[in-house]
């Protein structure tokens, strides 16, 4: 049987399936007008999802994230997990949510079989959180956390965007992780299609996080396995970490291990590519399944080295809410 892996050398062990394009948040770098419905919402049912997984797990994949859109914004995402979590050979399934009802959600969705949770969290001042996704909820999403870190997963991990914005709140990030053992990785706005003015106003390299950590006693950790793009930094007196993801740094692309699939089913080879391969169409029955391999294994030829951020091209990439970020 073949396996996941491209001209390059690289090897896909982790998949990111966005499993709906519909989001209840109106983050200012993502959907600031909110969710627009485009066409029918016939995202991925279970078993399609299912049949997915399965066929990449059939070719070494070990790690799955579910995201969105808002993934919690499906009613059947237990179901989802439930489904997921059971394929032979997924020894980690992940969910990237904005939280809004992690408190409520998050044991149901452990018991379920999710093993990681990333929550994205731009800001831990209440105002500037409202402003940055249209909701006063922030104590709701950080009651979810801590709810979380209760439940024992293996991994609980925050997301935030860096933007001119949000470079202030640092140092509040370095305490609210100074008990929790929670990562904060802070990811370089990134440019889209829509997004064009607001990356001009707000985009921040990432050394400027760098520079505060290391002026601040923070150090560098060595790099798991599958930890994918994230650079984290540990500090002795703090029982989490704060890390950074620079996709506009030099080599980024090198060590790409994930592969996109959309809520819509269409395999994107980078977050940045262009259209998708459709999959749906093999999605429908077991019997196809070795049509669907091959059409996986064929489509790896076609990724590319790396994304074309750097020329200002998101490639067919509107907001990361259409691909799954
Ligand atoms: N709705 C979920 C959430 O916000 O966590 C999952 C989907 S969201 C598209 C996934 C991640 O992408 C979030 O952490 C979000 O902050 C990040 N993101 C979205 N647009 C981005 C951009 N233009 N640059 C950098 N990160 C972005
Ligand atoms: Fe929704 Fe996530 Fe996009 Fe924010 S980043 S608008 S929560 S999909």
């Amino acid at each position: 049987m073949g396996s996941l892996s491209d001209g390059f050398g690289r090897r896909f062990h982790y998949l990111r399936l966005s499993v709906t394009e519909v989001c209840n948040f109106r983050c200012t770098y993502c959907l600031p007008d909110g969710y627009r419905k485009a066409g029918p919402q016939d995202f991925l049912s279970v078993d399609e999802a299912g049949r997915l997984v399965s066929a990449f797990a059939d070719l070494g994949l070990k790690k799955v994230r579910l995201t969105g859109g808002e993934p919690s914004a499906r009613k059947d995402l237990d179901a989802i997990i439930a489904r997921v979590a059971a394929v032979p050979g997924v020894e980690k399934l992940a969910l990237t949510t904005n939280g809004w009802n992690l408190a409520d959600k998050a044991e149901a969705w452990r018991a379920a079989g999710l093993s990681h949770l990333n929550v994205s969290v731009d800001s831990l001042d209440p105002g500037t959180f409202e402003r940055l996704t249209g909701h006063a909820r922030l104590d709701q999403v950080l009651a979810g956390v801590d709810r979380a870190l209760d439940l024992g997963f293996q991994a609980v991990k925050l997301n935030a965007v860096l933007m001119r914005d949000t470079a202030e709140g640092f140092a509040a990030f370095a305490d609210f992780v100074r008990e929790r053992p929670v990562a904060v990785r802070f990811i370089e706005l990134m440019r889209t299609g829509d997004n064009a003015e607001l990356f001009r106003a707000q985009h921040l390299s990432g050394l400027v996080l760098k520079d505060w950590l290391t002026a601040n006693g923070w150090r560098p950790r060595e790099r798991g396995f599958d930890d994918g793009p994230a650079i984290e930094y540990e500090h002795p007196r703090h029982a989490g970490r704060l890390g950074l993801i620079a996709p506009y740094a030099p080599g980024f692309c090198d060590s790409c291990n994930r592969l996109r699939v959309t809520a819509r089913g269409k395999l994107r080879l980078c977050l940045f590519g262009d259209g998708g391969i459709e999959l749906r169409d093999l999605l429908q029955s077991d019997t196809v399944r070795p049509a669907l391999l091959a059409r996986i294994i064929d489509s790896l030829g076609a990724k590319a080295a790396g994304h074309r951020l750097h020329e200002n091209d998101p490639g067919a990439t509107r907001h990361l809410a259409q691909v799954g970020g």
